[in-house]
Formats: structure tokens, sequence, C-alpha cells
């Protein structure tokens, strides 16, 4: 039997004068972020979005807090990715862990693969995993931003470049709404941005191991996110907004 063709890393399909144009906002839309709240904070995967995010937090010099959710089951790699990007820009990125008797918790119920089991144990798990710590992670900040783009699902086609998060209350920004795959690796290439290594084994989406597989060439890029969940189950529920 032939081996599928995996995802690959794709083409860049912009010109250099519209990336300079594109990176410049995207500085610009940190800038002004920055300028508006006290207190704003950015919680990264160590996927190419939020590498790209991170970069352009570093040269912007924008005053926004570096987290990332260590959530028990990443992968090994990303993990590693942590100590990659902090040395790379001279950064530090908290690290925010559940709490060890919500994950007991979720043991004694579900199983620790338990998620496997549907939508209800799977939220179960993302709650205690990674919406509880980033609830915490939030207290105090008035403003946060997330790595997301339009394009990347269904999902997301309504996002905007400012939104309410109603369930805490604060600003939420996605100042990559609206680019592209592409965009985001003619970027990478262009500021030798640090790539998480799964990119390059055909994972073009990265979260916790065992819910995050390899994507086929032609597959949507979230494919490889809860694949024994319905499309439209595919987040974490750490996304709940009202456009501003
Ligand atoms: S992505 Fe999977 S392992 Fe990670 S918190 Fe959610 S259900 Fe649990």
């Amino acid at each position: 039997m032939m081996t599928p063709e995996l995802w690959t890393i794709p083409p860049s399909t912009i010109s250099p004068a519209e990336l300079a144009e594109k990176s410049a906002a995207l500085i610009n839309r940190l800038k002004g972020i920055s300028e508006r709240f006290k207190s704003v904070r950015f919680a990264t995967s160590l996927a190419a979005e939020d590498m790209v995010l991170t970069d352009a937090i570093c040269k912007s010099k924008a005053k926004i807090a570096l987290f990332t959710l260590a959530t028990g089951r990443l992968h090994q790699e990303t993990v590693d990715m942590v100590k990659t990007t902090e040395d790379h820009y001279g950064i530090t990125i908290a690290k925010v862990y559940p709490d060890e008797s919500d994950i007991q918790a979720f043991i004694d119920k579900y199983g620790m693969n338990g998620f496997y089991e549907g939508e209800e144990p799977k939220k179960a798990c993302c709650g205690a995993r990674k919406i509880k710590p980033l609830n915490a992670a939030l207290l105090g900040a008035d403003a946060w931003l997330t790595g997301q783009r339009r394009e990347q699902s269904t999902t997301r086609i309504d996002l905007h470049f400012e939104e309410h998060d109603e369930s805490r209350g604060i600003a939420k920004f996605n100042p990559l709404f609206d680019w592209t795959e592409s965009d985001i690796w003619a970027y990478i290439k262009q500021e030798n941005v640090p790539i998480h290594p799964l990119h390059l084994k055909g994972y073009p989406s990265i979260g916790c191991e065992p819910c995050t597989r390899q994507v086929k060439k032609g597959e949507d890029i979230r494919a490889g996110r809860w694949w024994w969940l319905q499309s439209d189950s595919k987040e974490c529920g750490l996304h709940v907004n009202k456009q501003v």
C-alpha cells in the first residue's frame, strides 16, 4: 500500500512588497493594542501563527506578556519549542499548569484518555487542562491576543480583528485574522522565525499529542485536530466572543 502524501509548508504567493506592508500593519496593530490597554497577554501554542505573533510582538516592543498552557499532554517538541523561542528572542514565556486535583478528577471519571469517548469528556479534559488554566492566566488582564485566522476553519470565518470576550469580560484581538496560510509561511521564511519541528512532519496545526495527528495533502488544515469529532466541535472552547 502506498503511504499517503502529507501536508507540507505551502509556497509563498505574496510579493515581497505586499508582505512588507502586511508585516508593518501587524506591528502597528500590536502597538495600537498595547497603547490602548494596560495589561495585554498572549497565550502561545508555539505553532506557526503564534510564532509570527511572537516575532512581531518582540519587533514592535509592544508591552504584551507571553504565556503558554502547559497542559501536561503536549508533544516533547512543543515543550522544547518554549526554550528555543525564549533563547531566540531573549524573552521569558510563563508556563501555566492545570490544577492536579482537576486532572485527577477527570481521570477518575473518564480515564486518562477518556476524551476519545465523545464530546462531553473532550470538553471536560480541555476544561481542566486548558480553559481553567487560561482563565487563571487572564485574571487581571484587560485584553488578550490569539493567532486565529479566518481561513483556518469553518468555525472561524466570522473572526474579526477586535472582539469582546464575553466569558471573561475583556477585549480580545486576532491580529492575524485576515492573513492566509501562505502569508504566515512567507513571514516565517522572511524573518527567520523558529519553526516547530512537527510542521516539517505533516502537522499544519498542533495541539496536545493525543488529539493531534498528521494531515494528508489536500485535507483541511485542522483535520488532524480531534479527528474523531464532528468538524463544528473542533475547538477547545477557549474562544467565546462577540464582535466589537
Ligand atoms: S486537546 Fe486533548 S488532551 Fe489536550 S486538553 Fe483537550 S482533550 Fe485534553
